[in-house]
């Protein structure tokens, strides 16, 4: 089974300033990890490739930096990693970021599974693999709680619902996003640490993609624009009334009519 665990770096911390002219984060200089989500996509993926063999490739797309997180990769048992860097794929937003990865996965060659984590800690919007599976046309799965068959064809899991459990057989080549907990990630070895210390991390840019087009990535590819950002505004007037019970709830009374509730 050949597979492909796409992993972001995100920030450790949520004091993140945000560039007040062109709405993106300044992620420069600040404390990073890998999203939480993908340890657990990556630990999927591991788990597949020790019960039915095969290779587990991780993908970045991100800053020189985001190297790091292929490393802890390599430290938790993946075989190989790519970093999809370049300064115009700066600024991109969901569709641009997912454009930029389903370029960097066709870069890989075959393939018979991808999974993403659930969602990001900070872009947060869950729709990076479902929006990668149609730029690479192929079936995908999101919200998989578990793996119920790995198939020689097709795999079988169970996708949460909200409201009620699916269990789904879904042909290779397919995508599946994970959620947390599906399995427990393993820590990273210091074994692995060693062996792999001065393995290779290919990074690639634009001008390795099949599709070179500019204006398909970063900002000139991202038609959402952030107008904004700021943190919510708390304006909820509070009162503390005082008194015994009958006063207080002639009090509410009073409110809730003042309010026209009654
Ligand atoms: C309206 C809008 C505007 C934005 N504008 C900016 C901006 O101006 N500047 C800016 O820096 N950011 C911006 N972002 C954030 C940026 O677009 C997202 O971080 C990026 O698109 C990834 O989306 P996500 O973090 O929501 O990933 P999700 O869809 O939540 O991630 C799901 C999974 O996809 C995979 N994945 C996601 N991103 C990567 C990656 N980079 N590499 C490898 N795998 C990945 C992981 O497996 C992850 O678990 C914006 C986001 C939105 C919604």
């Amino acid at each position: 089974m050949e597979m492909i665990v796409c992993i972001k770096q995100v920030p450790g911390t949520n004091k993140v300033e945000v560039d007040p002219v062109t709405g993106v984060l300044k992620r420069d200089g600040i404390d990073s990890k890998m999203n939480p989500y993908d340890l657990f996509a990556l630990e999927t993926a591991l788990k597949i490739k020790e019960e039915k063999g095969g290779s587990v490739k991780v993908l970045s797309m991100g800053p020189p930096q985001s190297k790091e997180v292929i490393r802890e990769a390599y430290m938790m048992g993946a075989d190989e990693g790519m970093l999809l860097s370049d300064r115009k794929f700066a600024g991109a937003d969901v569709l641009a970021t997912s454009y930029t990865i389903s370029q960097g996965v066709r870069k890989y060659g075959k393939y018979d599974l991808i999974i993403c984590g659930k969602q990001t800690t900070d872009g947060d919007t869950a729709q990076v693999g479902p929006e990668m599976a149609e730029y690479l046309d192929i079936p995908h799965i999101a919200n998989v709680t578990d793996i119920v068959e790995i198939k020689e064809k097709s795999i079988v899991i169970k996708m949460d619902m909200s409201n009620s459990m699916q269990v789904v057989e879904v042909k290779y080549p397919c995508l599946i996003t994970v959620e947390k907990d599906i399995f427990e990630p393993r820590l990273p070895s210091y074994r692995r640490k060693l062996e792999t210390e001065n393995k290779e991390i290919e990074v690639i840019g634009l001008k390795d993609f099949e599709d070179k087009d500019e204006k398909k990535y970063g900002l000139n590819g991202s038609p959402t624009q952030v107008e904004r950002i700021f943190p919510p505004s708390h304006d909820k007037k509070q009162e503390v009334w005082e008194g015994n019970s009958e006063d207080i709830s002639n009090k509410m009374t009073d409110k809730l009519k003042e309010l026209k509730f009654v």
